[in-house]
């Protein structure tokens, strides 16, 4: 089955405000979905064609103190998101959105990608994960060296222990790690790179997108895809980008993706017609330079649902 002609079908987008930051080791990811509406993303899709419906911002449920292994900061407050999350994301899909998540540190993910795990289970197909960040986030309670959670949440979300402690252990779907490809890994932790590997992860770091070029990548990451008919979940993180570009994140590595690599992963992904579901993540406007990072994943995010940089319309940013 293809999906291909649905492409440039107009979908209904719906934008979920996830203002978490006790993930994260320092504050200002709070004020992330705040500084992406700035920016224009409901607009920037609109021009699309898209309806954009503004889910506003949620809020975390109330869980009492979780037992994990090892050490994890705040883990009521991030379970806590995850858990309101996932049931919002599995919710908006199953009425047929395409929900973008405006977070909020990358915690919010173990929400938006188990939400998205469940829609696809009882829909019967199969989902995929691509996540484009400078870290791995496969940390694990007993790995982490700083018991942040943004860095654990791909390795919660595939099921190590600590998983039903943040999610709930009634509903929650595993994503499998065969499934996840990690793309544009620059920095990794040493025990946490030995579970990736382990666990079969598939990781594009710098030196491979150096060597074979994005498009050669990703087109390796929507053939397996395409393979077994399934369906991706894209997680953006803010330090995926060269620093040069988007410097307003907490965690910047320098030597990530350029500019125009960005804008073309997300043309080639859409192109594919298999997103279903997004993360816009790490955005911390505190650390911002006069709002350029919000704007560029603005950009990303309309590249990425059908817009091409050369019909571009809106402010560009400015040059790095
Ligand atoms: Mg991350
Ligand atoms: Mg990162």
């Amino acid at each position: 089955m293809s999906m291909i002609d649905t492409t440039d079908a107009p979908r209904r987008i719906a934008l979920v405000g996830a203002p978490v930051e006790a993930g994260a080791s320092q504050g200002g990811c709070v004020m992330g979905p705040a500084a992406l509406r700035t920016a224009g993303l409901a607009d920037a899709l609109a021009r699309l064609g898209h309806t954009v419906e503004d889910h506003g911002d949620l809020a975390p449920r109330a869980v009492d103190a979780v037992a994990l292994p090892g050490h994890a900061r705040n883990a009521a407050t991030v379970a806590g998101w995850a858990r309101v999350l996932s049931d919002h994301a599995a919710a908006a899909m199953a009425s047929g959105a395409l929900p973008i998540f405006l977070g909020g540190d990358h915690s919010l993910s173990m929400g938006s990608v188990d939400g998205a795990s469940r829609h696809w289970r009882a829909a019967g197909r199969e989902l995929f994960v691509l996540w484009l960040d400078a870290h791995a986030d496969f940390n694990t309670p007993l790995t982490t060296p700083s018991g942040n959670m943004h860095g654990m949440s791909l390795a919660l979300l595939c099921g190590e222990e600590g998983a039903d402690g943040v999610l709930d252990p009634a509903s929650r779907v595993p994503v499998d790690p065969s499934n996840v490809c990690l793309f544009g890994l620059r920095s990794v932790d040493r025990e946490e790179r030995a579970l990736v590997i382990e666990r079969g992860v598939q990781v594009f770091d710098m030196h491979g997108i150096d060597v074979d070029g994005v498009s050669v990548l990703v087109r390796r990451v929507l053939d397996a895809v395409e393979a077994r008919d399934g369906v991706l979940h894209v997680s953006l993180d803010v330090d995926f980008l060269d620093p040069s570009i988007a410097p307003g994140v907490g965690t910047t590595v320098p030597g990530g993706i350029t500019y125009r690599e960005a804008h073309l992963i997300m043309e080639l992904l859409h192109d594919s017609g298999r997103v279903g579901s997004i993360d816009l993540v790490e955005l911390n406007p505190f650390l911002d330079e006069r709002g350029r990072s919000a704007l560029v994943m603005v950009e990303l995010a309309a590249s990425l649902l059908g817009r091409r940089v050369l019909d571009r319309q809106t402010r560009a940013p400015r040059a790095a």
